[in-house]
């Protein structure tokens, strides 16, 4: 037992052994919640459950969900190709307790599925509570007899989970694998804990909490788990790899996309990038997000023109993006038949998109090339960002992308300058005062831009406010 399709199903048997309902993955657009970009978790179906607002036939619930982070508040899309374990598209298998069982049984589940039926030593795990948690401590360390060198306590940050500002909450507790001392990286709350060595698979939330507008946290009367382990990152530790991209199912998509563009190098960092994310373009084309000016339209085509952009260094200027859908097909249909039924609908739109930015995508590029001779500071400036966005069809996302791999950054503040100047030319100019060109509402509660901004820690991100 150790394929993708295998330990997906162990999973789901497992919980269903333990009187879980099984659940279908819900679609990428969040049919219940206008704040979110894209489904980015196991729970999101299951939030108006956990809220007390929806009751379902069981109290108990198992997933593997589809899983987008490109975007809004997890964004991965700058760590594709940079780290070992993310994806922007991935499978999140959790099981769900709606105020049945609490710590101490989502504790153990986690623990006898990982030791148990998949046979994993308990020396190469590692497990983190929050600080404050002593609750969770005791059943690892005095009930579990988990190694105490092989624990640790960790802040709000890593360990403290919160719906939103108000609602529910609590403590977490994750569950890590040590890849060994020939991957680098230090343990959970170390300096160097981001590397890949001590890769992150499990996540329990304990919901326990409700915090209320004044930030005060009373005890939840029912007190719920929602666990979220990624299946690729599980796929690596059972396979023996050390990368995601190692496991079976994206060995054969790279292979896929060695072919299409014609790479003979299989561990070119443009593989696995093209790897990743024909399974988000095609997933979210199959979910009826198809690439645009705006919103979650524009996150997919910044998703699918990088991919073609990665396709053009390795020197494959045709259309190939959309040969891959056959391959991911041959992957995945049979798990998500929403996948196959709709092939050629996703081909379509690939191909159009992959010939609809092949006009400006040399052009593009020759101007980048100059003002990458011309950079100074290292930045590529603001203007120079806005003119290939602008004229050439580049999502300012794939530029930053472009020039990172040569140790450049962009002034995306001048960018933004920009983008706003263009705006109020654009608002000037219509006579309807100039409201919805780059932007939508989503039922009144949410709008995003269709462009990307800057987060606090000024890395990219698409616009998203709730
Ligand atoms: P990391 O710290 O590695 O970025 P995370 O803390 O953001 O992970 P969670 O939000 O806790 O992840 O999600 C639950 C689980 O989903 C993780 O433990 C991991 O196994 C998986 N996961 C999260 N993000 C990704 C991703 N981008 N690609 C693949 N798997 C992921
Ligand atoms: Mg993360
Ligand atoms: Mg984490
Ligand atoms: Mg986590």
């Amino acid at each position: 037992m150790n394929s993708s399709a295998e330990l997906r199903q162990a999973f789901l048997d497992y919980f269903a052994q333990q009187d879980h309902t099984l659940v279908p993955s819900s679609p990428l657009v969040p049919g219940n919640d206008p704040t979110l970009l894209f489904t980015n978790a196991g729970m999101v179906q299951f939030k108006d459950t956990f809220l007390g607002r929806e009751k379902r036939p069981y109290s108990r619930a198992a997933s593997s969900q589809l899983c987008v982070r490109a975007g809004g508040k997890h964004n991965d899309l700058e760590n594709v190709g940079y780290t070992a374990r993310h994806h922007t598209f991935f499978e999140m298998l959790g099981n769900f307790s709606f105020g049945d069982y609490f710590k101490r049984e989502a504790i153990n589940y986690a623990w006898n599925f990982l030791t148990q039926v998949l046979h994993l030593p308990p020396e190469r795990l590692w497990v983190t509570v929050y600080t404050e948690d002593d609750e969770a401590a005791d059943i690892w360390l005095k009930e579990l007899k988990v190694d105490p060198t092989r624990f640790s306590r960790c802040g709000e940050k890593d360990n403290f989970w919160s719906m939103g500002d108000t609602g529910p909450c609590g403590p977490c507790s994750e569950i890590f694998y040590d890849h060994g001392p020939e991957i680098p990286g230090g343990p959970p709350g170390s300096e160097n804990a981001e590397a890949d060595r001590y890769v992150e698979i499990w996540n329990l939330v304990f919901m326990q909490f409700n915090r209320d507008a004044s930030g005060q946290l009373s005890p939840l009367p029912r007190p719920s788990v929602d666990t979220g382990m990624g299946l690729e990152r599980l796929a690596a530790v059972v396979q023996g790899v050390h990368s995601n991209y190692e496991i079976d199912l994206f060995r054969n998509l790279i292979r896929a996309a060695a072919e299409a563009t014609g790479c003979k190098d299989q561990n070119s960092k443009s593989l696995r990038v093209i790897a990743d994310h024909i399974r988000s373009a095609a997933f979210l084309i199959a979910d009826g997000v198809t690439p645009g000016n705006e919103g979650r339209g524009y996150v997919q085509r910044r998703i699918i023109r990088r991919a073609i952009r990665h396709g053009y260094q390795l020197g494959q200027q045709q259309p190939f993006f959309y040969q891959l859908v056959a391959p991911l097909v041959a992957e995945m249909g049979s798990a998500y038949p929403q996948l196959a039924g709709k092939q050629d609908y996703i081909e379509r739109v690939l191909r159009t998109e992959e010939e609809r930015f092949a006009d400006t995508l040399e052009l593009g590029l020759r101007l980048f090339d100059d003002l990458v001779a011309q950079a100074r500071g290292g930045q590529i400036p603001g203007e120079a960002v806005f003119k290939l966005y602008d004229t050439y069809g580049f999502p300012a996302d794939l530029t930053a992308d472009l020039a990172r791999e040569r140790g450049l950054t962009l002034d995306l503040a001048g960018f933004d300058a920009e983008m706003t100047r263009q705006k109020e030319r654009a608002r000037a100019a219509s006579q309807f005062g100039g409201a919805a060109m780059d932007r939508i509402e989503l039922e009144g509660k949410t709008d995003f831009t269709g462009y990307e901004g800057t987060d606090d820690q000024g890395t990219l991100v698409a616009l998203y406010r709730d």
